[in-house]
């Protein structure tokens, strides 16, 4: 693991980079709810962020509450997600979620611990790791982490933010990309331990 220094470091350079270049989504500004945190999450996995973002605001203003969740059914629901794919799981997981809302049960269906880690990102801004095959891909690269899941910690913490989380799924889909990485580009170059390797980087391993 790099030292605090180095996290440091890196933490400020991927902020700085961020600021300029972030990608701007519907659910980065304005989160209202944990309800709202949870659809997102539910929403984004194994989906690209810019097909979700073409949906989002007639999705979510479908689905605005757990009851006005209920009152469309799983058909209904089903309906409105078909353009974005894996529909019939989405809508059961959806259903599902907003019949098990406000129990307080820590084991809410359809969200695993990505999901979770977004709802704590998003809806209440704590300072957690959000993994997902984009995260680790950086840090991995970045610090040759094998604990992915610390080293994302450890970059959030020094970024002092959540919004690192964010900064590393932009950088990861702008930059460092799982084929093809843009290392010429790249200002995390001097300190990033896959391009200091023999291994071209152009060959770097995806995740
Ligand atoms: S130098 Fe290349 S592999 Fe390293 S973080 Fe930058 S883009 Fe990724």
């Amino acid at each position: 693991m790099a030292s605090g220094d180095a996290l440091s470091e890196l933490a400020r350079r991927l902020m700085e980079w961020y600021s300029a270049n972030r990608r701007e989504f519907p659910w980065r500004v304005g989160m209202s709810s944990e309800w709202q945190a949870a659809l997102t999450a539910i929403l984004l996995r194994k989906t690209r962020a810019e097909t979700v973002a073409k949906h989002y605001r007639e999705i979510l203003s479908a689905l605005e509450t757990p009851e006005r969740a209920l009152s469309l059914g799983v058909e209904g629901i089903e309906r409105l997600l078909r353009p974005l794919g894996l529909h019939r799981t989405r809508a059961r997981q959806i259903h599902a979620l907003a019949r098990a809302w406000g129990s307080g049960s820590p084991e809410l269906p359809g969200l695993g611990p990505y999901a979770r880690a977004l709802i704590e990102c998003l809806a209440r801004r704590r300072l957690v790791p959000v993994l997902d095959v984009n995260t680790v891909r950086v840090v991995k690269r970045v610090l040759g982490a094998e604990n992915a899941e610390e080293a994302v910690r450890r970059v959030v913490e020094r970024a002092g933010t959540c919004e690192a989380n964010l900064a590393l799924m932009d950088f990861a889909a702008l930059v460092c990309r799982a084929r093809r990485p843009r290392c010429g580009a790249c200002p995390l170059r001097d300190l990033c331990v896959q391009a200091a390797s023999s291994e071209p980087p152009s060959r770097a391993q995806s995740v």
